[in-house]
């Protein structure tokens, strides 16, 4: 971890990399449920051998990489631990704001209208990211790095408190996805206004997941569950032919439990929530997650937003831009573009703390893929 941050709240977990993981938790594998609130993580799995598993540290949190398959000659295990670290190794190098040498840090320091030049990896994450921006009306906006800094979130310099108004105003003005004109045909992104600085936390470990899915995939595996810091693909089965199990945690900064267990067969889910990542100040909760139009961290009673899409690298954006909606625009949004969500919300309406109790919202989408497995 290179990043410290204000004065952590006593609930607060201040090993920050092993906290992102904690986000979804992944039972060994089991028996067919089919949307069932659980309350344990560990399940027992009745073969012998489900599968071979890679795990690591990458952007500052873990990485569980599951491949089922009868037998891997020790060749196979290789090749395959070399792949998902190369593809690790490259996302890093390139979207890091915690690596100065990263390209996203060369485009930061990039302080000029000039356009500047991307790799086809990171141009590929800024598509999305404005597409996901335009259809979110700001609500997810990868210009947000320095607000994400002011409020104590970034990768260097913990501010020792709150942006005043003066501040945020000003900060505001550079921050803003129209200010970025994106040239896929030269392979640039230009700043309209030199100060911006972007940050594709909310998104490149998606991409980090589809890229290791990949490139498994062209290995010749099928059936594979791929995580990064709680974003995951869970591509074909278990080798009992039964899906991916998957817990999406229990919202409480206290507690890890599993809120429900979802099965998954070739697609990627994401969660993004405010009990983890967090500070407080004056009795409030500071969340990692700004609402770029008005420049604060979100205060409302949704705890966590969980999206299912195809590709990790949607399922994560779209995830951080449902959790700045909130728990009234967020469930209309995903209903009204059919996006399968689940929405785990405070019962205290008068409390951004988890000594309560949660309720769930689903998407009519999400609600589908449950009754079809
Ligand atoms: P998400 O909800 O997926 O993302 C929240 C993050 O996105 C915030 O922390 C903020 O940075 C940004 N954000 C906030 N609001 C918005 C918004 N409205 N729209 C768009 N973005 C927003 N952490 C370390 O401590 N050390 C490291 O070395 C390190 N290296 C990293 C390298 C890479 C390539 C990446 C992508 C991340 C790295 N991180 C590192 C960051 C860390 O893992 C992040 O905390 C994580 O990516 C945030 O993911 P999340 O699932 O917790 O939250």
């Amino acid at each position: 971890m290179t990043s410290a941050r204000p004065t952590p709240s006593p609930t607060a977990n201040p090993r920050r990399t092993l906290d992102k993981r904690a986000r979804i938790a992944l039972p060994l594998c089991g028996v067919l449920l089919l949307g069932l609130a659980v309350h344990r993580l560990i399940i027992a799995d009745p073969s012998p051998r489900p599968y071979f598993e890679f795990t690591g540290m990458t952007m500052g949190t873990t990485y569980s990489v599951k491949v089922a398959t009868e037998d891997l000659s020790e060749s196979g295990k290789a090749a395959l631990a070399r792949t998902i670290d190369t593809q690790l190794q490259q996302v890093d190098a390139l979207m890091s704001t915690y690596r100065e040498d990263s390209e996203l840090s060369r485009f930061n320091r990039h302080t000029s209208r000039d356009p500047f030049e991307f790799s086809k990896e990171t141009m590929e994450v800024f598509r999305v990211a404005l597409e996901v921006s335009e259809m979110t009306d700001g609500a997810f906006d990868i210009t947000v790095g320095p607000l994400v800094a002011a409020w104590g979130f970034g990768a260097t310099d913990r501010p020792t408190r709150p942006p005043s108004e003066k501040t945020l105003r000003e900060l505001k003005q550079r921050v803003g996805f129209a200010l970025l004109v994106y040239d896929p045909a030269r392979a640039t992104v230009a700043k309209v206004d030199p100060r911006i600085e972007c940050d594709l936390s909310a998104i490149a470990k998606g991409y980090g997941v589809d890229q290791v899915a990949r490139a498994i995939a062209d290995l010749g595996h099928s059936n594979y569950l791929v995580e990064i810091g709680g974003e995951l693909r869970a591509q074909g089965q278990k080798l009992d032919g039964l899906p991916w199990r998957v817990g999406i945690e229990k919202p409480d900064s206290a507690a890890r439990e599993s809120h429900e267990i979802v099965l998954l067969r070739n697609v990627s889910l994401a969660t993004s929530g405010d009990y983890r990542d967090y500070y407080e100040a004056s009795g409030q909760r500071i969340s990692h997650t700004i609402d770029p139009r008005v420049g604060r961290p979100i205060a409302h009673r949704l705890a966590s937003v969980s999206v299912l899409h195809p590709e990790a690298i949607w399922a994560d954006a779209l995830a951080t831009a449902l959790n700045v909606m909130g728990p009234v625009d967020g469930p209309a949004w995903a209903e009204a573009h059919g996006i399968p969500a689940l929405f785990i919300v405070r019962d205290d309406p008068a409390s951004h703390q988890d000594a309560g109790g949660f309720h769930s919202l689903a998407s009519s989408a999400f609600e589908a893929l449950r009754a079809s497995e």
